[in-house]
């Protein structure tokens, strides 16, 4: 349980480092050890201002109050309510947008952008917009919103081009597409969920084929009605368009994974996209939530189907981010709680997940990106790294974490010449305010372990406030 930090307890930081930094990993084992908790050794936060860093000291803080954050949305919308518009974008963007977004400029987006290159870590840009199928009014949508949101997203992948050559863009599906048709599509494609094998209506390989000689107007499922079918074909034209624009600058095309009650469907939509364009090499990328019981199952069926038909699967493999909601539904609906009964069930998957997915990478097969904040998951990764011989310039294989969040791990990364990415959300402070609250509720655990970020920030202000005042005093001894 998060409760309200009134004043970090330095010492019990110190000894809860000692387990993160070292636990399952070799001492002395060169590059693959890469050190998540000492500022001074690391000269972590090197790039940022002392102003920034006393911002990253109060969002944590704010991040770790329960209340705060179950209601951040509701106390959000009342103080912009309350305030009015310009002085709460300004308050925004000292406080939460400042500390998880990169700025709704080109000229703000591109100054983070090249503060994060400085400490060798890249960025994957992304537009905060996603619609729930849950939500009565996405529901009623109208099917312009899909166009002028592909063109946003098609945009984002434009300034991926320009400031990240060679980079990942990150989307949602759910911005693209009518909710009811992955509803209706997820229902259709459960049983096929584990075994893609065909021949059935939903054939990968079929709309695969279609989709290589953009012949959207052939795509037909013939227990859907003609609205539904016209919404599927609009939707696959749509992601087969982004898609393209990526292959043709070279950019690698991620695809979140969403709540259980879709995610068939756009596993579905990434298997095909895949089947398209990953002949040569891993351009589009699905993602796999560890969290959930059948990833294993999953992403062996999804290899298993790849292999025989001759193209590469890819991921981020997070743990996921819907947990509440999924178990809510679940006691609701009287259905199996798709997610692992508890969180050490949910790590022991992930690390199955990547002791399947190495060999793959090591062999050329595959490319995965390891999407977490967990220092122990990123050590057990280096450790089958070094275990596997996987070079660390693999370009198979990524470390991601999110704009704002555990920045001390992400420049660790970045100091060891790892391929390590910030997931980097920018739009305009409104468009982004729901996202950026949403994850702060979505990654309590993360903002949990916040403390031990607080206790480093705490750290290094202190280092810079000793060395400003050592200075201070010479200037003065001179001086006199
Ligand atoms: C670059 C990037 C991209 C992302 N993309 C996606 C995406 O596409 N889809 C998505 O869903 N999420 C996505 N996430 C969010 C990700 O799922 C969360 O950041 C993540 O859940 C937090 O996990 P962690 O490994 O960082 O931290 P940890 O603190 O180690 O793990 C916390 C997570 O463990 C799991 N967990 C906690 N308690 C339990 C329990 N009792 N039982 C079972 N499991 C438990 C939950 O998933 C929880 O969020 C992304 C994250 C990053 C960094």
């Amino acid at each position: 349980m998060m409760r309200l930090l009134r004043r970090p307890n330095l010492r019990a930081i110190r000894s809860s480092r000692a387990v993160t930094s070292i636990s399952g990993v070799e001492k002395h084992n060169g590059y693959l050890q890469p050190d998540f908790t000492t500022p001074e050794k690391l000269q972590s936060f090197q790039l940022k201002s002392s102003n920034e860093l006393l911002r990253t000291l109060i969002i944590l803080r704010l991040s770790a109050i329960d209340a705060f954050v179950y209601h951040s949305e509701k106390i959000l919308t009342t103080a912009r309510a309350f305030l009015g518009q310009r002085i709460f974008d300004a308050l925004m963007k000292w406080t939460f947008y400042g500390q998880f977004a990169a700025g709704e400029s080109v000229e703000t987006l591109t100054y983070s952008v090249k503060k994060l290159r400085e400490s060798g870590v890249r960025s994957m840009l992304c537009i905060p917009i996603e619609t729930t199928a849950t939500n009565e009014d996405d529901l009623k949508l109208g099917s312009s919103m899909w166009e002028k949101n592909a063109g946003i997203v098609s945009e984002c992948i434009d300034m991926t081009d320009k400031l990240e050559k060679g980079g990942f863009s990150q989307l949602k599906l759910t911005a693209l597409c009518e909710p009811e048709l992955l509803l209706n599509m997820n229902e259709k494609l459960i049983p096929y969920e584990y075994n893609h094998a065909e021949p059935h209506e939903w054939s990968i390989r079929r709309i695969g084929e279609l989709l290589k000689s953009e012949r959207y107007e052939d795509i037909n499922i013939e227990t859907f009605n003609d609205t539904t079918n016209e919404q599927l074909r609009a939707a696959f034209q749509r992601f087969d368009k982004l898609a393209m624009s990526c292959a043709e600058k070279g950019i690698t095309f991620t695809i979140d994974a969403e709540q259980t009650y879709i995610q068939a469907a756009l596993a579905f939509f990434v298997l095909t996209l895949q089947q398209k364009y990953n002949r040569t090499y891993p351009m589009v990328y699905n993602t796999y939530q560890c969290y959930r019981k059948d990833t294993l199952t999953r992403i062996k069926a999804d290899y298993e189907y790849a292999k025989a038909n001759g193209f590469k699967i890819a991921g981020k493999l997070v743990r996921g981010a819907y947990m509440a909601e999924e178990r809510q539904l679940a006691a609701e609906t009287g259905s199996e709680d798709p997610i692992n009964e508890g969180y050490d069930k949910t790590t022991e998957m992930y690390h199955s997940v990547v002791d399947f997915v190495l060999p793959l990478v090591k062999a050329g097969e595959s490319g995965f990106m390891v999407a977490t904040h967990n220092e122990n998951t990123i050590l057990y990764v280096l450790k089958r790294m070094k275990e596997l011989s996987i070079e660390k310039e693999n370009r198979g294989i990524s470390f991601a974490q999110l704009y704002g969040m555990c920045d001390h791990i992400t420049e660790a990364l970045g100091k060891i010449n790892v391929g390590v990415y910030k997931s980097v959300p920018y739009g305009t402070v409104d468009s982004t305010l729901l996202y950026l609250t949403r994850r702060a509720q979505e990654n309590r655990s993360v903002l949990e372990r916040g403390k031990i970020e607080t206790g480093i920030v705490i750290e290094e202000l202190f280092r810079r406030s000793k060395e400003y005042f050592k200075k201070g005093s010479k200037d003065i001894e001179t001086s006199s």
